[in-house]
């Protein structure tokens, strides 16, 4: 086993801290950090600006994490889904989205998810494991190698898991994304996706600036219990109160998820209670209509529904985009990410 610190899953403090105890200047994170990130450096030989003796130095005392890419899968809308290795067997997915004015990369923070969602693959894995800060961030490092020239400015942490049971390093995560020194992702572009910890919302907002979004997915906690099991303990009154505390920033508005099944969550009714139960949030909604493959239990609004519901958010001022889901033949499409094979033990 390798235990040499992995610098690519540091902050800059961390690294600072790093380098003090190998009697080095505070400017040599920033310096670490530049070529890892912004380098995407594989090894300490080519980085010229530290002394031959630090290097050799840090080859024995560090290393730079690297997931290893299994399988890229490029579907008919140009996403791309990375399956990729890590140091125990186990495997991951991200998937990058490009669109004309951004491309995003929307990457895993757990192999498999304890939330047991049902109304997504991955919830049907079960939890394997935490991933660490270093493998959090290596998707985004990995996907920048595999796409030259990509130009990835969004980050969306709504892959495989559930981002705020593993709080600690997804924090860490989001402070070495955002770094100038690091991936120069800016915090405005970065959004965490919850299917409802409530107690962590609050905490999250007050650890880290991000982007905050809400799987919602139902407006009664009798149907959201049925769908999101993480309801029973943490029922909806709770988790509106928790994102009527986050701390958002002026102008900024949390992003509801909202997943439109047929007969159950799509109606005129559960359309005006949505809008009563948000207010007076700001909010914008994401309506997804549901994809019919993944369960054979629940099935998609007709695209008349899906309008209809629209409307009412809308004369209700309420912002509501109808999603494309975009990579569906690929499997990359929300909630359809699940490694057919978890591990190679
Ligand atoms: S939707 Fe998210 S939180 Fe729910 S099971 Fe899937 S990965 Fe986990």
């Amino acid at each position: 086993m390798d235990d040499r610190i992995d610098l690519a899953g540091m902050t800059l403090e961390e690294t600072q801290s790093f380098f003090k105890g190998l009697g080095q200047q505070n400017y040599r994170a920033a310096q670490i950090l530049r070529w890892i990130h912004q380098g995407l450096s594989v090894s300490f030989e080519p980085m010229t600006n530290l002394s031959k003796d630090l290097r050799k130095e840090l080859t024995t005392s560090a290393r730079i994490g690297r997931l290893s890419t299994l399988q890229t899968v490029e579907s008919e809308d140009g996403v791309k889904k990375f399956l990729f290795g890590l140091n125990d067997g186990a495997k991951i997915e991200s998937v990058y989205i490009p669109s004309e004015d951004h491309d995003t990369l929307c990457v895993s923070t757990q192999v498999g998810c304890a939330m047991d969602c049902k109304i997504c693959r991955t919830g049907q894995m079960g939890l394997i494991r935490n991933l660490t800060t270093g493998e959090i961030v290596g998707q985004l490092l990995e996907a920048r190698r595999q796409i030259p020239g990509s130009v990835i400015t969004n980050v969306v942490l709504m892959g495989m898991g559930e981002p705020l049971a593993n709080f600690d390093n997804t924090v860490r995560a989001i402070r070495i994304l955002s770094n100038p020194n690091g991936p120069q992702i800016s915090w405005r572009r970065i959004t965490v996706s919850t299917s409802g910890l409530a107690p962590k919302i609050f905490e999250l907002g007050q650890s880290v600036r991000v982007k905050l979004a809400v799987s919602l997915n139902a407006v009664t906690d009798e149907i959201r219990s049925m769908i999101m099991p993480v309801n029973r303990k943490y029922p909806l009154n709770e988790l509106i109160s928790a994102m009527k505390r986050f701390p958002l920033p002026k102008r900024d508005r949390i992003t509801i998820e909202y997943v439109l099944i047929r007969g159950l969550n799509d109606s005129d009714s559960d359309a005006k209670m949505l809008v009563k139960i948000l207010n007076p949030i700001r909010a914008k909604v994401n309506l997804i209509p549901f994809n019919d493959e993944l369960s054979t239990e629940f099935r998609s609004p007709t695209p008349k529904r899906v309008a209809a519901f629209q409307d009412i958010l809308m004369s209700k001022s309420l912002m509501a985009i109808i999603r494309k889901s975009r990579g569906r033949d690929i499997l990359a499409a929300c909630g359809q990410l699940a490694s057919e094979n978890r591990r190679d033990f």
